[in-house]
């Protein structure tokens, strides 16, 4: 099969043909559909995300398709079922396995991102049959993209329900594939009026049409005062940031209120300053949340499933060009999320 291969950092992707894996007892191999091409693999071959990855690699953690062959035990999937792929794979032993959060496992078994190689290629072998959710409506090419750029706000947007009080507005910085996710979370999940923030005019405008009441473009200099005066100078009740900077991270924690909570989601590498009395309100709760769990996935692919949640703008790109991927998303010139098929 072909795959795109992660040979040397900091240099193109190989795409290659490698041997197609045959699945062992309750392994699955997947033929793949879609494989969503995350920022955070631009971090990984660039170097910039530490991570003890066993090279070549296969890199890809956001992918779907069709099921191409079970092992030996395997009872919940058949041969052509449409799929879509939980990455956090997991120990299964510690404490966050354990207790469910596999995806935050003390030693990490990530598809695409572990000694597991990921779906930028034409099959995936997945070690378990449980982290295949099956789709009955959803195109898995379209459907990809839950795995990861859907399911990171879900869990972002649910850990912080109890701050999202409706008399207060609720703050989305970053508006590229996950914030957009972020934007749709909000509007399904609570009842707080939202604004949105990017420095990007075309994103501003999917946000609006996505449901937020108000967008702001980041590079304003007045940008903090104006969110003070959109919420009556309250401040916001919880703060959505999606790009992760030492400059955004500072931004939501000077608009946030007391009691109220500031989530960072984006790796930007920004560190958070919260200094009562100084910079932030009283009580005011961070948490940088990451990815999603298994039954979180279950949970986002219903809502695409039963149209609750609409599915982002898309464009594919065929596995050959995936450096070209990689390019362009480095400019930063892609409004949606970018799908890699083979
Ligand atoms: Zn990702
Ligand atoms: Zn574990």
């Amino acid at each position: 099969m072909k795959a795109a291969r992660l040979h040397e950092y900091k240099k193109p992707l190989t795409v290659e043909e490698v041997p197609t894996p045959t699945p062992g007892p309750g392994q699955v191999l997947v033929k793949i559909a879609g494989s969503g091409f995350c920022h955070s693999d631009l971090h990984v071959i660039d170097k910039e995300i530490e991570l003890p990855l066993p090279l070549p690699l296969t890199l890809g953690h956001e992918n779907a398709g069709y099921v191409a062959a079970v092992g030996k035990g395997v009872t919940m999937v058949r041969e052509g079922d449409a799929v879509v792929i939980f990455g956090g794979w997991g120990c299964e032993a510690c404490g966050p396995c354990v207790s469910g959060h596999e995806q935050l496992c003390d030693s990490p078994q990530w598809a695409g991102l572990s000694k597991w190689n990921g779906g930028y290629a034409e099959d995936i072998l997945v070690p378990k049959e449980s982290y295949l959710v099956k789709l009955s409506r959803l195109d898995p090419r379209r459907a990809a993209p839950l795995a990861d750029a859907a399911l990171t706000p879900y869990r972002a947007v649910k850990k912080a329900l109890p701050f999202l009080e409706p008399d207060y507005k609720a703050l989305v910085i970053g508006l590229g594939g996950l914030g957009q996710y972020g934007v749709k979370f909000l509007k399904i999940l609570s009842g707080c009026e939202l604004i949105a923030v990017d420095i990007s005019d075309e994103k501003l405008k999917i946000a609006r049409n996505d449901g937020a009441e108000h967008t702001l473009n980041g590079r304003d200099p007045d940008l903090r005062e104006k969110v003070m005066d959109l919420t009556n100078g309250k401040g916001v009740c919880a703060a959505f940031d999606f790009v992760g900077s030492d400059q955004t991270l500072a931004a939501a924690v000077s608009v946030t209120r007391s009691l109220g909570k500031v989530t960072q989601v984006g790796l930007g590498g920004g560190t958070a300053n919260l200094k009562v009395l100084a910079n932030s309100r009283f009580e005011v709760a961070f948490e940088a949340t990451l990815w999603g769990t298994l039954k979180e996935l279950r949970e986002v692919t219903a809502l695409a499933e039963n149209e609750t949640l609409s599915l982002e703008e898309t464009e594919f790109a065929p596995l050959d060009r995936i450096n070209e991927v990689c390019e362009r998303l480095k400019r930063g010139g892609v409004a949606g999320r970018i799908v890699v098929t083979p």
